[in-house]
């Protein structure tokens, strides 16, 4: 019977995070993942945010396999036919790259492999089928027909996780708290790239454009990054309600790509790749699930992600180091139970991760709840900002920004205690500024007809 201390099963960021910083510690780790390769199975769209990253593998810059280091984010926001850009520069973090674009089959393979360098035992081509338990504790894993023990398994196996579901930690599968991301990757020349991008070689942008769907779906989130010599143009939706409005995303992505500000940018490029990929919303799981006896599940398959970003490789990275973390207090104190493996949450709570977790769940049922409010903030905003370019100074209908901006994007980020005072004061101090000046008005033009009859 063969027996290690922990199998981690998937390696993607959160579980080759957790095995790398396990053998750091000299903790035997078997890695198992069921691709051929890392990353073959594996989708982002994918800008890579290293804080974390640098941490943790401070020598990076010798061989991390990345595409462009991203100097500009542009934030496109559609609203009907007009769109509105906030943008903003990196260029001072050009010799200290804070995102990087890259490919989820490179970047992956890369992060396996420092685990395995660091002493794990890397395993690909395996799929775990099933848990082993003894008395209701996990004490091993079922690839087919062969049997691995293990003191503790942690899950990092994705947002389908058998772990999470043969342990019994994770019991629904809620179609309104995840969302379907579709990308493809463009072939284009650097050149072409550089020339439309408005960047140079090695340095690219990133663009998140909003609510392409807007009044179609409530989360109509797209992106488009620079890659070295091709593009990613994603497409994202919750899949609860595509299936309820009956919308398929790979249509609403070909309609993108017909849309003249994407059009501008791919236009003569090859397909190269098509994905598509399911991603939890943060909170999916109650933290009191993430562990049991002989268990723990991090990233993806434990729902820690960040839902209002969509980021996910950093969160799933930390919670994996935390993972570590705690399976080296089980290993010095010799018990893997829940009892002790419980200790997970307080590891969790040394980092944001607790935190982004409860603002990801509060963001996620704004989403379910309300399709027509939170989610559509950021059109909101563009909306009041189209009031004030479209503002006809001529006619008496005039709208002044700010009364507008509270009104609209005020009843997202203003807490609804202060709303529910602050909103009449300012509704009552708009409703009586128009009636003074309607009075006003009414007292000039009757001056005015008084004056006119008396100068005749
Ligand atoms: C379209 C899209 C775009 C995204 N863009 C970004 C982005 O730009 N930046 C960002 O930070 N995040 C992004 N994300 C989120 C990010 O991809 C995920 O949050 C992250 O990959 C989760 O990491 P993970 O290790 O928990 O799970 P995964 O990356 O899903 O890895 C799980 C691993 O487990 C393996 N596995 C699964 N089941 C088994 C099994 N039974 N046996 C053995 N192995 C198994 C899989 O093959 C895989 O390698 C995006 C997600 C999507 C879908």
């Amino acid at each position: 019977m063969e027996k290690t201390t922990c199998i981690v099963v998937g390696a993607g960021p959160a579980g080759s995070a957790c095995a790398l910083s396990l053998s750091r510690k000299g903790i035997d780790t078997i890695l198992l993942e069921r691709g051929r390769t890392p990353g073959e199975k594996n989708v982002s769209s994918f800008v890579l945010f290293m804080t974390e990253l640098k941490r943790l593998i401070p020598e990076w810059e010798e061989d991390l396999p990345v595409e462009r280091n991203v100097v500009r984010t542009d934030q496109a926001i559609f609203t009907g036919n007009d769109i509105k850009m906030i943008t903003s520069y990196n260029y001072d973090k050009i010799d200290d790259p804070i995102t990087f674009t890259a490919f989820r089959r490179r970047f992956d393979a890369w992060f396996a492999k420092k685990a395995k360098d660091a002493g794990a035992e890397l395993i690909t081509g395996m799929t775990v089928t099933d848990l082993i338990k003894d008395k209701g504790r996990v004490i091993g894993v079922r690839v087919g027909d062969e049997e691995l023990y293990a003191d503790v398994v942690v899950g990092a196996d994705g947002y389908y996780s058998s772990v999470g579901e043969k342990a019994g930690l994770i019991t629904e599968w809620d179609p309104a708290r995840c969302t379907l991301g579709v990308k493809e990757v463009l072939d284009l020349p650097p050149e072409v790239i550089n020339e439309r991008f408005q960047v140079s070689d090695g340095l690219g942008c990133e663009m998140g454009l909003w609510h392409y769907n807007y009044g179609k779906l409530s989360f109509g989130g797209t992106t488009l990054y620079t890659n070295t010599d091709s593009v990613s143009l994603g497409i994202f939706a919750r899949v609860g309600e595509l299936k309820e409005k009956n919308v398929k995303l790979h249509d609403e992505l070909d309609k993108l790509k017909q849309h003249p500000f994407i059009h501008n940018f791919i236009e003569g490029s090859t397909l190269r790749e098509y994905q598509a990929h399911i991603i939890s919303h943060g909170g999916r799981i109650k933290p009191e699930n993430l562990y049991g006896d002989g268990v723990l599940l991090c990233g993806e398959a434990g729902g820690l992600m960040d839902t209002a970003s969509g980021m996910g490789v950093p969160t799933c990275m930390t919670s994996g180091l935390m993972a570590a973390e705690t399976i080296d207090l089980a290993v010095k104190k010799n018990d893997f139970s829940a009892g002790t493996l419980k200790n997970y949450l307080k590891f969790l709570d040394t980092t944001s991760m607790l935190d982004m977790v409860h603002e990801s769940k509060r963001y996620s049922d704004s989403l379910v709840g309300n399709n027509a409010g939170r989610a559509n903030y950021m059109a909101d905003i563009a909306d009041s900002y189209n009031n004030y370019w479209n503002a006809d100074y001529m006619s008496k209908d005039y709208h002044p920004l700010f009364l507008n901006l509270y009104l609209k994007a005020g009843k997202f980020f203003v807490p609804s205690l202060i709303r529910w005072i602050v909103t009449p004061i300012v509704k009552g101090f708009s409703l009586y500024k128009k009636t003074v000046e309607k009075i006003k008005r009414k007292i000039r033009s009757r001056f005015y007809e008084w004056k006119k009859q008396y100068d005749s």
